[in-house]
């Protein structure tokens, strides 16, 4: 018997589009001998598009309107084996459609409620590792109600961390809404652009040196497993947007050229988050090598990594032997598995 799949993609959060790429890889790579898949778009309003309008989206790589409330037509995903949320973001990566799936029996790929919404978090992220042991750079917390009563506050806690500084909303993705704040008189701007888009603002220090970025994927449940150990390289004072999805802006290294040990330092810290974390399926995990002091920083985790066939996640995976379509095959087998 076929297995049916429920994929679903777009969302609400500034990853929607990144979605709808990652969303067409999956679509034409689930091996239709084994699996029935049927693609929902969710608007970036939050509604879930009909098939009609999901083909529509999912061809011209954006629904801003249209579709059913959610909670009309959950019912519909009843009836299918798993559901693969395709989501990047707040509203699909946090653990809110990870609530509605449980509640509704329905077996997922990826991690569940916990891990979603703690890894999602940047600042719950560093506070479960830092009692994993796991070294991060110095960070605060700010909250936009202070920001707006008392900004002076929160300008003296980022004036701690010393500049240049980085300023993200705590629960985005694709580098949306991050500033690198050079000089104080940059700061305001920087904070009212993250506050736009989030209640919770981290503000970090940056790494000593620029840092090299070094990315590994985890594979699994409860015994998940590491893949190589992958390098992007940029000419950008950080990875940016733009730099993330202009085509030939940004090259990846797989294997990273790295000391064996550096290898095995990174993919032991990050077996070490994913379990912290209580991630299942997959995640990648991104680090900061300051190649300067030998420092490795665990800088995030992202429980629903970029997934189109040209993106790290599954191209640390093509190195391990895994093609695309076996890797996702594998996925919908471990949302399958009893945990
Ligand atoms: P993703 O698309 O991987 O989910 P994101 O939006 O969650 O990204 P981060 O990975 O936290 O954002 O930061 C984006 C980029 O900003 C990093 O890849 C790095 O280039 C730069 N950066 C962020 N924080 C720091 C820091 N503390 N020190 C130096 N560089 C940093
Ligand atoms: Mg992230
Ligand atoms: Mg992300
Ligand atoms: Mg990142």
């Amino acid at each position: 018997m076929k297995k049916r799949i429920l994929l679903l993609a777009g969302g609400q959060s500034g990853e929607h589009e990144v979605s709808l790429m990652s969303a067409r890889s999956v679509l034409g790579a689930l091996p239709r001998d084994q699996f029935d898949v049927t693609p929902v778009v969710i608007s970036k309003q939050g509604r879930w598009l009909p098939p009609t309008e999901t083909q529509r989206a999912l061809e011209s790589g954006e629904a801003a309107t249209g579709g059913d409330l959610v909670l009309h037509r959950v019912a519909s995903a009843e009836g299918y084996d798993a559901v693969f949320p395709l989501l990047h973001g707040p509203m699909g990566e946090d653990g809110t459609v990870q609530g509605l799936l449980t509640l509704a029996g329905i077996p997922f790929v990826g991690s569940g409620v916990l891990g979603s919404s703690v890894s999602m978090d940047k600042v719950m992220t560093k506070q479960v590792l830092a009692s994993a042991g796991i070294a991060q750079v110095e960070w605060r917390l700010a909250v936009r109600r202070e920001w707006q009563q008392t900004p002076d506050a929160v300008r003296a806690r980022a004036a701690e961390l010393g500049f240049p500084l980085f300023v993200k909303p705590a629960n985005l993705g694709s580098s949306v809404g991050i500033s690198k704040v050079g000089t104080p008189d940059e700061l305001d701007g920087a904070l009212n652009l993250a506050f736009g888009l989030d209640r919770r603002v981290i503000l970090e220090a940056m790494t000593s040196h620029k840092p090299r970025e070094v990315e590994v994927g985890i594979l699994g449940n409860d015994a998940p497993i590491a893949s190589p150990v992958g390098e992007l390289r940029f000419d950008a004072e950080f990875y940016d947007y733009e730099t993330k999805y202009t085509e030939g802006r940004a090259t990846m290294h797989i294997p990273a050229p790295l000391p064996p040990e550096v290898a095995a330092r990174v993919q032991a810290a990050a077996l070490t988050a994913f379990r912290a974390l209580d991630c299942a399926g997959l995640a990648r995990v991104d680090f900061f090598y300051v190649e300067e002091t030998g420092e490795l920083l665990l800088n995030e985790v992202n429980t629903m990594p970029g997934f189109t066939t040209t993106s790290m996640y599954p191209k640390l995976f093509e190195a391990a032997g895994l093609s695309y379509s076996e890797l996702v095959t594998r996925l919908v087998g471990l949302a399958l598995e009893e945990r």
